[in-house]
């Protein structure tokens, strides 16, 4: 058997209009909520985290009613959020500790975690943090992309990266709690984290006072060093421990909710034969499906390349630029694209064979191009064509200013 006594409390701060924070304690179940969305929509989500997993401790201390009881405080907010557009948005950390049954045995403590409130133990005044925190910030520093101390002012430590509302599926960080008599485990929303230092959280819950003292003064000493946000703290102390024997330490996805019982299944449709064989019908829909996607794919891609490239050639003495590639690509033919004004004659000889080899370009303006700059080519090389006469000009222009 697991035993514990335990204390709470909750304050505004100095800079929030409303607590937005909730929590729950008694003798088998500590939840921290840290509700985030405006007006009064993450007091709801908050609220309406504590009641959901409250409900389904109370309906069944396991492992799997825990996970479930998230995975539909999970839900209810994000639908409830769908129903009230002023409640976009809102969404809740989640911190629990529960004693869970054991068949035939004690209860043992379970942790369960999501956002960024955060779990501590203390045992003869030293402090561990036993939750990490689902924010990008801190995400980062275990990627080693920002050292603490830079995530402490970050501007993105406030942005988690897991929470109830946010997203489905859930990952829920589960761990069981090794924990010896006199042991204190506390939980706190990060306007008590992110105030004081590890070291006075140390000092103030593990003070040899009452829990209640000790739960009083943390919250007032986060306060004073600013109440920049609602700050909220559940302390347990343990009188009797049951260590389990199956501990538990992973990343928990709930399943989505079970189908109908089999039963109901055969109930409703007309025969089993009928069933199966609507089975394969669709299956083999299915499978047609994909073979049609993947061949529309294929088809797609291969009527990109084939027209994605242009061609300069000749046809009927005229040279030309075609669309696609030479030869085609499957029933994807070369089409005519620009007929020029140029027939071969217009070109050098070099470039003349060039162009019966056909000449590839990105797009027809490049091949324009690249045909009036072999034409000017051309030009140039017959010096008695009175077309070259101004280029002449310009040229002996040229040489004698720079003679001059
Ligand atoms: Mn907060």
């Amino acid at each position: 058997m697991t035993r514990w006594r335990y204390a709470a409390a909750t304050d505004t701060g100095y800079v929030r209009e409303s607590n937005q924070d909730a929590l729950f304690v008694d003798d088998a179940l500590a939840i921290v909520a840290d509700g985030m969305g405006g007006h009064a929509a993450g007091e709801v989500a908050s609220a309406m985290t504590v009641e959901t997993l409250y409900q389904g401790f109370v309906h069944q201390a396991t492992l799997d009613a825990m996970v479930r009881s998230f995975d539909a405080a999970n839900r209810e907010v994000l639908s409830d959020a769908k129903t009230n557009p002023d409640r976009f948005g809102m969404g809740t950390t989640a911190l629990c500790v529960a004693l869970l049954d054991e068949p035939g045995a004690g209860r043992a403590p379970v942790l369960f975690h999501v956002g960024d409130s955060r779990a501590y133990q203390l045992r003869d005044g030293a402090l561990k943090q036993l939750t990490q925190d689902h924010s990008v910030a801190e995400e980062w520093v275990r990627m080693g992309r920002l050292t603490p101390e830079e995530a402490l002012v970050h501007p993105r430590r406030h942005q988690l990266t897991r929470a109830i509302g946010v997203d489905q599926p859930l990952e829920i960080d589960v761990q069981s709690l090794s924990v010896q008599v006199g042991d204190r485990v506390l939980l706190c929303s990060d306007g008590m984290s992110n105030e004081l230092t590890p070291e006075q959280i140390a000092t103030l819950a593990g003070a040899d006072v009452g829990l209640d003292e000790a739960v009083q003064s943390l919250v007032q000493a986060a306060k004073n060093a600013g109440g920049r946000d609602n700050i909220s703290a559940v302390l347990v102390e343990f009188d009797e421990v049951y260590e389990t024997s199956v501990p538990i330490n992973r990343v928990i996805t709930p399943l989505p909710p079970a189908p109908p019982p089999a039963d109901l299944v055969n109930a409703l449709l007309p025969s089993r034969a009928k069933r199966q064989r609507r089975l394969v019908t669709w299956r083999t829909s299915g499978a047609v499906l994909v073979l049609a996607a993947l061949a529309w794919g294929f088809v797609a891609i291969m009527h990109w390349y084939a027209y994605a490239n242009f061609y300069i050639s000749t046809d009927a003495g005229r040279v030309v630029i075609y669309q696609g590639q030479p030869g085609g690509v499957l029933w994807f033919k070369p089409q005519l694209s620009h007929l020029t004004r140029y027939t071969a004659k217009d070109f050098r000889p070099a470039d003349q064979s060039a162009i019966a080899a056909t000449i590839n370009e990105p797009s027809k303006a490049a091949a324009i191009a690249y045909l009036t700059y072999l034409h000017g080519q051309y030009q140039l090389s017959i010096p008695t064509t009175t077309t070259t006469v101004p280029v002449t000009t310009t040229v002996a222009t040229t040489v004698k200013k720079s003679a001059g």
